[in-house]
């Protein structure tokens, strides 16, 4: 049964598509068979996948719709070692055509049980909103891994989503649970995010993820190349960290079957 998880914040910015494309090349890398959706109809996560969003020729959008199943519109890509389920602008429709449809906030989940045994992990990389697309991914998922950079806001913005998956958990989803927060694009000389890092431990605990991932280039250059970093440069700082993250959630995983 594969895992499937939302990568998810409702901050833009914040690292949500470099985690999702980097975690899926790192869980291939360690021999995981991984597809990565992505909800955002920016198709950020699909270009930087090597899959052009323009040339799609069916997307998440047609599988919301009804139009295509999983397997037909997912691209099997062999240079990543994950299949995508790509998006593009036509994406943004669909939230006001799924508001007249059955199940509408359950689609998503729907579609991805015909592909179950195919993967171990599915990735869904959530849009900077609780919109009705971040719904079908938080319906579908046993769980949210949330990137955060240590800014002094941090927790502000945290306790809406934790209260957002809460309230999912109970009305809709009831395998629905935080797994983890990711400390991203970590400096290490910033006292402050030293601290907030802290706070964030102090809080929440061992819903905190070992591995910090920390600000790097090469993982900011790599979409220009339509790569994640761990594949680009995977000797880069934060290519290894995103390869250690990867055993880090692998190693979570099975604890909890
Ligand atoms: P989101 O999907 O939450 O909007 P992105 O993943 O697109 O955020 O990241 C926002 C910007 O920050 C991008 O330009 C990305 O390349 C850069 N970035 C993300 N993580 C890192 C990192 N660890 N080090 C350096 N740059 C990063
Ligand atoms: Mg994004």
């Amino acid at each position: 049964m594969a895992k499937i998880f939302c990568i998810a914040n409702q901050k833009g910015g914040v690292g949500k598509t470099t985690t999702t494309v980097n975690l899926a090349a790192g869980l291939a890398r360690i021999g995981q068979r991984v597809l990565m959706v992505d909800l955002d109809p920016q198709g950020n996560a699909t270009m930087g996948s090597g899959v052009d969003k323009r040339a799609l020729r069916q997307s998440v959008y047609d599988v919301l719709l009804g139009s295509a199943t999983v397997r037909e519109a997912a691209t099997r890509t062999q240079a990543c070692g994950y299949h995508v389920l790509g998006a593009n602008r036509e994406l943004s429709g669909a939230e006001v055509e799924l508001v007249d449809l059955d199940q509408r906030e359950g689609r998503l989940k729907a579609a991805l049980a015909a592909v179950d045994g195919e993967y171990d992990f599915v990735l869904i990389d959530c849009p900077p909103s609780l919109s009705l697309l971040t719904l079908n991914g938080l319906c579908s998922a046993h769980g949210v891994i949330v990137p955060m950079q240590c800014e002094y806001f941090a927790l502000e913005g945290l306790t809406d989503l934790v209260n957002t998956i809460k309230q999912v958990h109970a009305n809709l989803n009831p395998d629905l649970e935080l797994i983890g927060l990711l400390r991203v694009m970590f400096d290490p000389r910033i006292t402050l995010q030293q601290q907030v890092g802290e706070q964030l431990k102090a809080h929440f605990g061992d819903k905190v993820f070992d591995t910090v991932i920390p600000r790097n280039v090469r993982l900011a250059e790599a979409p220009s190349y339509g790569l994640p970093g761990v594949v680009f440069d995977p000797g880069a700082k934060g290519s290894q960290a995103f390869v250690e993250f990867a055993r880090e959630l692998v190693a979570r995983t099975k604890l909890n079957r």
